[in-house]
């Protein structure tokens, strides 16, 4: 791993319309090799190479295809999508823009989060503001026969609409549910035709790219965890926030950054991420050590860990949709787990069998919910064995 690179990445200067203007005296394939060189993955958690995801919808053949960007931001802890779309909407939608001209896109879609629905108008009169200024519609900045243009979808408030098939069922105006894959959304997305679902962010990150280039990006972050990361730090910390740090900063120089004191446990990558102990605070944010979409809650000393638990579980119960029997079924299955061991009620024995549960879902749920939804169980019983099985007086039968 190479060391670490600062510096200011997606928070770097850029006025609106610098992608758009680059992107047009470029060719499809120019903008391929750029992404290939910053070697950007996708920024919602499971860090799919851009380059690869739009080089397959541009190859594959259809009278039309579609780029999607996910605002559908649900991740508990995680609100730094909110921050691009309320402060830097240029960037995400010059990024869409890039993504259309390269995919051969005439339409691009913000699914955008229930909750967010107050940004609506703004992001609206912006969209506007763009077409005045030929950003967006017709002969896109007098590129003859580039046409292009943006409509934003509210979602609402279901959190399994945030895993892109559900996303796009959604869209289509059917249940939120997830498809099953393959095919990927490149091949058969919204209305069965090509599709690119990015992130927010990673919309962002192509902005940046297209306008200083690949190898600019690839200079920041590590070998294989490019550029920086924007990283939404909540809980018992002095300053939590929004914070844009290069990939390979680790667990304790984060939590020094935002003043976080007698910190017992990280949580990485929100309710759907993993639980890391103190002893493995020297642990690197990135996709080859603790990956994450960049949810980081912070549990100080004072904190109950099974209550934490207790909590993230209680969300996935709430929010499973209820469509594969691993997900439905194991969620329930793991918050009775933590009820029983907060009666001191269980067998050791049980608890066995349902941390085997957690690995069955792990691998046969439908969607990403359920395949992540043990995740944290299965992370704070090992990590914080001590705590919940010795301290609260549980000894287990
Ligand atoms: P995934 O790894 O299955 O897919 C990631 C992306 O790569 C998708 O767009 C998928 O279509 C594409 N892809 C993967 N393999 C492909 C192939 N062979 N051909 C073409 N395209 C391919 O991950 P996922 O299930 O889409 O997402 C899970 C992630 O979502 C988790 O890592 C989690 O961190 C993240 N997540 C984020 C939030 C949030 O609010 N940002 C919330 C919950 C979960």
């Amino acid at each position: 791993m190479k060391n670490k690179r600062e510096g200011k990445v997606i928070f770097s200067p850029y006025e609106r319309g610098d992608a758009v203007k680059k992107v047009v005296a470029i060719s499809r394939e120019d903008v391929l090799f750029e992404l290939r060189e910053s070697i950007l993955k996708g920024r919602g958690g499971a860090g799919f190479p851009t380059a690869t995801k739009w080089t397959l919808v541009s190859a594959a053949i259809s009278d039309e295809k579609f780029v999607v960007c996910n605002a559908d931001e649900g991740e508990p802890g995680t609100f730094k999508d909110r921050i691009l779309l309320l402060e830097y909407p240029e960037l995400i939608f010059d990024g869409m823009v890039v993504a259309g001209y390269t995919i051969g896109a005439k339409k691009g879609i913000v699914y955008l989060r229930g909750e967010y629905e107050y940004m609506l108008k703004s992001l609206e009169d912006y969209l506007g503001e763009m077409r005045k200024d030929n950003l967006l519609g017709e002969n896109i900045c007098g590129k003859i026969g580039f046409n292009f243009d943006i409509t934003i979808r509210l979602g609402s408030g279901a959190y399994v609409c945030g895993e892109e098939t559900a996303l796009i069922e959604s869209l289509e105006g059917n249940r939120g549910e997830a498809r099953n894959r393959p095919p990927y959304p490149v091949n058969t997305g919204y209305l069965g035709k090509p599709t690119t679902v990015n992130n927010v962010e990673t919309f962002a990150a192509v902005s940046h790219i297209i306008t200083k280039g690949g190898s600019w990006f690839a200079k920041f972050g590590t070998d294989k965890s490019t550029g920086a990361k924007l990283f939404s730090v909540s809980g018992d910390c002095e300053k939590p926030g929004v914070y844009e740090l290069p990939w390979g900063t680790t667990i304790n120089e984060l939590l020094e950054i935002v003043g976080a004191k007698n910190t017992k446990a990280v949580q990485v990558g929100g309710a759907s991420g993993i639980c890391i102990p103190k002893s493995q605070f020297n642990r690197k944010l990135g996709y080859e050590d603790a990956a994450t979409g960049g949810s980081i809650i912070i549990f100080n000393e004072s904190r109950n860990m099974l209550h934490i638990l207790k909590n993230f579980m209680e969300f996935f119960v709430e929010e499973s949709c209820g469509q594969c029997t691993p997900c439905r079924i194991g969620n329930v299955k793991l918050l009775e787990g933590i009820e029983m061991i907060e009666n001191n009620n269980y067998t050791f024995s049980y608890l066995n069998h349902l941390k085997e549960l957690g690995k069955t879902m792990q691998v046969a749920s439908k969607c990403g919910l359920g395949q992540s939804s043990p995740n944290a169980f299965l992370s704070i019983l090992e990590n914080f064995k001590d705590e919940i099985f010795n301290n609260g007086g549980n000894n287990g039968k």
